[in-house]
């Protein structure tokens, strides 16, 4: 079966290198295949199912673990893409923010932990912090080395090419993937939500483990590397510009410093901004559109996290018209467009 791919960013390579690993005759469209537009190459790669966003939607949370349990042999078989398994603090600076945080963490049936016993794990950590709590199943990737070892994968497969009408492409088979751009070519209810991330750069080993926090009412998150960068995230705006503002990264600056101050003598390496594909529910569209197309895309906070599901999803419906009864909840037609 030939089926093309229109969109080259994390989903849409994973699909077409699933679908060629199960034989199909596969192409991916993208304008820049070797390029960094996409929200993939801003994203920190935290790997968490269990944020606020899912206390009302058990499916969308159903689908997020079951991702999740997917990561070790996906990343297993890309070869070292910085898959880390050393789990989340999640800390609290103040009064109000434990207040805050505890409503996830006992959502998440965490146990909770003082300051000290955070110290004990992390001994970065701020004096400062109240409370938190460690989970071992938050964990996480680096998305820019997944989408290299995807690229390689897909080697003679990738096509520099913008689709502006899906009867440009010939095949079979037509997976759109095209994050925020799936919009124009579906009409599909897609927007762009603004997220700006740093990147700082010092001597290995300062964290040893992603901390989930908030600092005085500022949530960050902050995702080690092995290489001693850390990511810090990330701002989230309905705003759809590509600047970096002087508010967003003081902000981001300040919770980081105030939960983890040895942060300060490191290079301010990158400042990057990117639009996470969002939808009306906050979760992804999977599943057939219409005719010989499918859509894999408005993944929001957790497309890198859904990746590997998002990519067995689809190969099975292109390939054999049916899958997992998971996908129930997130197929295109829940928006009438379809
Ligand atoms: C600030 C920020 C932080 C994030 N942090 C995390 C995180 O920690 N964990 C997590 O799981 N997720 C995170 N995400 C979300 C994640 O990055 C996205 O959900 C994911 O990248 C979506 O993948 P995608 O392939 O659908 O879209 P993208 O990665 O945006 O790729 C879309 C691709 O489609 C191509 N394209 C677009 N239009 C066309 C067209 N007409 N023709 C051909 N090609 C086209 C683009 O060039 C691009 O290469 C974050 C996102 C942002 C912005």
């Amino acid at each position: 079966m030939r089926v093309g791919v229109v969109g080259g960013g994390i989903v849409g390579l994973a699909v077409g290198a699933e679908l060629l690993s199960r034989g199909a005759d596969v192409t991916v469209y993208d304008p820049a295949p070797d390029g960094t537009d996409g929200a993939w190459h801003v994203a920190a790669g935290m790997l968490a199912p269990g944020g606020e966003s899912v206390f009302e939607f058990p499916q969308l949370e159903r689908l997020l673990d079951a991702s999740n349990e997917l990561w070790p042999e996906f990343a297993g078989a890309l070869g070292d893409v910085g898959y880390d398994a050393a789990g989340t603090l999640g800390v609290a600076l103040t009064a109000d923010d434990v207040t805050e945080m505890a409503r996830e963490w006992k959502h998440q049936k965490l146990t909770p932990l003082t300051g000290s016993q955070l110290r004990e794990l992390s001994p970065a950590l701020s004096p400062r912090i109240r409370a938190g709590a460690y989970s071992p199943t938050e964990r996480q990737v680096d998305p820019r080395r997944v989408v290299s070892s995807l690229r390689r994968v897909l080697d003679g497969h990738l096509l520099r090419r913008h689709i502006s009408d899906l009867s440009q492409v010939d095949a079979d088979a037509v997976v759109v993937a095209a994050g925020c751009g799936t919009a124009e070519l579906t009409g599909l209810p897609i927007r762009p939500v603004k997220g700006q991330v740093l990147r700082l750069r010092g001597e290995p080993g300062l964290l040893t483990h992603v901390i989930d926090g908030a600092a005085d009412g500022r949530h960050v998150y902050l995702v080690p590397r092995a290489d001693g960068e850390v990511v810090v995230g990330a701002t989230q705006e309905e705003r759809t510009d590509r600047k970096p503002t002087a508010g967003g990264v003081h902000d981001l600056l300040r919770a980081a410093l105030d939960l983890v101050p040895g942060l300060a003598e490191h290079e301010l390496a990158e400042v990057t901004v990117g639009h996470r594909p969002g939808t009306p529910d906050n979760a992804p569209i999977i599943g057939h559109f219409t005719g010989n197309v499918y859509v894999a895309a408005g993944h929001h906070r957790n497309g890198v996290l859904l990746t590997p599901i998002t990519a067995r999803l689809v190969a099975d419906l292109v390939l054999t018209g049916t899958t997992d009864s998971i996908v129930d909840d997130f197929t295109p037609g829940r928006f009438g467009c379809a």
